[in-house]
């Protein structure tokens, strides 16, 4: 068997989400704040264009890329940031974790190595490992908000980088990229000659701030790849669309790969996901951003220590002052989970142990059931 594989663990994410969903189903009283899943419904419109569309025909094989009018409409949507790519410089894929993979195996060779900003999304570095490329882990401190500095980036790169991922709007801090300290990556990525693969799958959640692409600097168009999905945004999670954007000669490599990897995505979903460019997704948004003020002012009523978060949908939660009490984070998940009900991701997923991660992309119901659960944690193991 792969051994690759057999170093790698399953999806920490996804293991937690369905450890708690399995309790749930069990009949425990557990608020899961894991995943990062919207807990709106899929807009009526959206599921509405599947449906029609399915009773149109639209159940067979499509262009392996994407329909030609998604891909033209996500490229007329990536302008609103200032993205420019062409509608032949799109390949939809099943969800921005199938085009990150894309990307990153079109862009390396085995043995090459791609520099990571930690803390980082869960797949990262599993999918570097796939590829048969080492990581690279460029640190960033909570004390300095978990924003990179632009000499430890320098620092950590070899000749044999050749690619640096940038994930802003963060997974899991929440962190938004300034423009100037995107301005500073764009210089070193130019510098050394390196290729970005930015993930902006939170690019329209922006609650303090705005959202800058890293592609938008001159010289970085073409050495860009911009993946994105509608699992966040349009509350599509299980629909599994997603794409990249990047320069020609990327796209048709990535196109290839696809070809023979997956073909298109699902038919209808494509059509669902065209509908989804006109929906008006404001009231989830201001839902979010209710969300985030109210947890936030919670826990730091309740005595947690947090960077306060910009985007995303996430609490990253310092739980290194009750660490002595556990072997690990994940026993501390568990235990959690188990004595608390409320179920969580260990920071270690995201390469940064002694941190818990919350989503609070739940009801305001669920969030305050969890504050009270959490002060009932801190009174037993502050010290
Ligand atoms: N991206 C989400 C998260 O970080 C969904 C789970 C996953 O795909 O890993 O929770």
């Amino acid at each position: 068997m792969n051994r690759t594989l057999g170093r790698i663990p399953f999806s920490e994410t996804l293991k937690y989400t369905q450890l708690a969903q399995k309790m749930i189903e069990q009949g425990k009283d557990i608020v899961r704040l894991t995943a990062g899943e919207p807990d709106f419904n899929t807009p009526d419109a959206v599921i509405e264009a599947a449906y029609v569309a399915m009773k149109k025909g639209m159940t067979k094989y499509t262009n392996s890329s994407g329909i030609e009018d998604l891909r033209v409409g996500i490229s007329k949507m990536l302008q609103k940031y200032g993205v420019q790519y062409k509608p032949e410089e799109i390949v939809v894929s099943n969800g921005g974790k199938h085009a990150l993979f894309n990307a990153l195996y079109v862009l390396t060779n085995p043995g090459d190595s791609v520099a990571v900003i930690t803390p980082d999304w869960v797949s990262y570095l599993s999918q570097i490992a796939i590829c048969g490329c080492q990581a690279v882990k460029i640190p960033t401190l909570f004390e300095e908000d978990f924003y990179p500095s632009p000499q430890t980036i320098r620092e950590h790169l070899t000749p044999e980088t050749k690619v640096l991922i940038i994930n802003s709007p963060n997974n899991p801090t929440g962190a938004v990229y300034s423009k100037e300290l995107l301005e500073e990556i764009a210089r070193i990525a130019i510098e050394k000659d390196l290729w970005v693969i930015s993930d902006e799958v939170y690019a329209n959640l922006v609650y303090d701030g705005e959202h800058t692409s890293i592609s938008t600097f001159p010289g970085m168009r073409e050495r860009t790849v911009v993946i994105n999905a509608f699992s966040k945004s349009h509350a599509m999670t299980g629909w599994r669309c997603g794409y990249s954007a990047a320069p020609v000669a990327v796209t048709k490599e990535i196109g290839k790969l696809q070809s023979h990897m997956t073909s298109n995505i699902n038919a209808p979903t494509q059509k669902a996901a065209l509908k989804a460019l006109d929906v008006d997704t404001h009231e989830m948004f201001d839902e979010f951003k209710k969300r985030r003020d109210f947890i936030c002012s919670q826990l730091k009523q309740i005595g947690f220590s947090f960077v306060y978060p910009k985007g995303a949908f996430y609490v990253f939660m310092d739980f290194n002052p009750y660490m002595a009490s556990f072997k690990d984070d994940d026993e501390l998940a568990q235990k959690i989970i188990t004595d608390f009900g409320v179920a969580m991701i260990p920071g270690s997923a995201f390469h940064a142990p002694g941190f818990l991660r919350m989503s609070y992309a739940s009801s305001i119901e669920d969030l305050k059931k969890a504050a009270a659960r959490l002060e009932r944690f801190l009174r037993e193991y502050r010290r």
